[in-house]
């Protein structure tokens, strides 16, 4: 049994086209200097005023069309340091320089891809369509979304002094869910995740003269043990959060007992109180251990990634998916509750002080699927977001994108009547 899937716009081959080309030729954050002059290019094709450059690669675009509140159409353009392995014959086949200096394969594993030709393809039906709605559209291209830095780079350059604030974001992220299917959590929908280095300083010595060291080796192991009691000890059971060191670092001999060691962690929250108290308490940890061994001198925590939490309004969520269940049915809809993963949207949102409504496209093969609910088993099947092997299927995910984002828009924008 296959699902059905609702119908979006009929595929437009420009955009299929447009779609291929730009997952053949990813480009990393800050980057994305490539895609960002095809959109620019393709906006002032259909009579679009759009500036390029906003916060580094960024590209916006503002339609005008009379009285009315300003909607804010999100993508994010950047691709990801994967060697993609989907076997399609449009599959990248793109290196680049990695942060490290190292050759590194570049591909759309995230599906931004997908995002920036669906809001192309959205801007086109509103520019076509002007005497149906009016009010302001501003479509933003973001990019950087990966390292967590575009959103903010743009809103630093100026977004919303240089352009029309809006009175509401809307965007929406391609998921591994059937194609056809359209998720939102009220609320606290993504984690904020902050990533953290840890700098721990000891004194070396000789492998075989202990006394004359301050381990930080040893230091570093009873950190990282203490660490885990923040979250099974001090953080309330009903909270969610998680504390990862992902990385661990000191000495290359055995027999050398080296000077420092370096930790990386990733904290992942719902809430401004609990990350708060998560961060210090990491601090608290790092600097206990450190006394307690004796440490030289005091150990660094640098902050170098940070994604806040992405907060749906309630109420613009639901005037959004009340649009989407007329077009789609309640059926196609889900809720798939607060998501692990994280996003810079919510940056555009609070820092125009506007509502946010961000939404998870599906985008796996409906046939694959038997229910297309969250318990479905081909969920745990199909390629997630970031692994080599993920790729939205583009008929019908791509008409899909392009009828929610105008769907959401006209949600927002007053229809006018003749
Ligand atoms: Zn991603
Ligand atoms: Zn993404």
């Amino acid at each position: 049994m296959s699902l059905t899937v609702p119908a979006g716009t009929s595929l437009d081959p420009a955009l299929v086209a447009l779609y291929k080309d730009l997952h053949q030729h990813p480009e990393l954050g800050f980057r994305e200097h490539r895609t960002a002059s095809l959109v620019a290019e393709r906006l002032r094709a259909l009579d679009i005023e759009a500036t390029t450059g906003v916060g580094g690669t960024g590209v916006v675009a503002v339609i005008r069309n009379g009285p009315g509140p300003t909607a804010l159409l999100r993508a994010d353009m950047d691709a990801l340091p994967v060697t993609e392995d989907t076997g399609l014959d449009y599959a990248s086949t793109v290196t680049a320089t990695g942060a490290d200096g190292s050759v590194v394969g570049v591909a759309h594993a995230c599906g931004h891809d997908l995002h920036t030709t669906c809001l192309l393809g959205a801007a086109q039906q509103l520019a076509g369509d002007l005497s149906s709605w009016s009010g302001t559209l501003v479509l933003v291209f973001q990019p950087a979304e990966e390292l967590a830095a575009g959103a903010q780079a743009m809103v630093d350059d100026g977004l919303y002094d240089r352009f029309p604030r809006p009175d509401v974001v809307l965007g929406q992220h391609v998921s591994p869910l059937p194609a056809g299917k359209i998720a939102g959590h009220h609320g606290a929908a993504y984690a904020g995740s902050d990533s953290l280095r840890v700098r721990i300083v000891g004194k070396g010595a000789h492998g075989s003269m202990p006394q004359s060291s301050v381990d930080p080796v040893v230091m570093a192991a009873a950190t990282v043990l203490r660490l885990q009691t923040i979250i099974s000890r001090e953080i309330p059971s009903t909270e969610v959060a998680v504390l990862t060191v992902g990385s661990i670092h000191a000495g290359q001999a055995a027999n050398v007992i080296p000077g420092e060691a370096e930790l990386q962690l990733n904290i992942r929250s719902y809430d401004d109180a609990t990350r708060q108290h998560i961060l210090d308490g990491v601090g608290r940890i790092v600097r206990a251990e450190a006394a307690a061994a004796g440490a030289p001198e005091d150990p660094t925590v640098t902050e170098f990634e940070r994604f806040p939490v992405v907060v749906n309004d309630d109420d613009a969520l639901a005037r959004t998916f009340q649009a989407f269940g007329d077009w789609l049915g309640p059926d196609h809809l889900l809720d798939p509750g607060a998501g692990a993963g994280s996003e810079d949207v919510g940056i555009l949102a609070t820092s125009a002080d506007a509502p946010l409504s961000f939404w998870l496209l599906g985008g796996s093969d409906p046939s694959l699927f038997t229910t297309g609910d969250l318990s479905d088993p081909a969920l745990l099947k199909v390629p997630s977001n970031h692994s080599p092997k993920y790729a939205p299927v583009i008929d019908p995910t791509l008409s899909l994108g392009v009828t929610a984002l105008v769907t959401a828009a006209r949600a927002w924008l007053p229809a006018r009547t003749a």
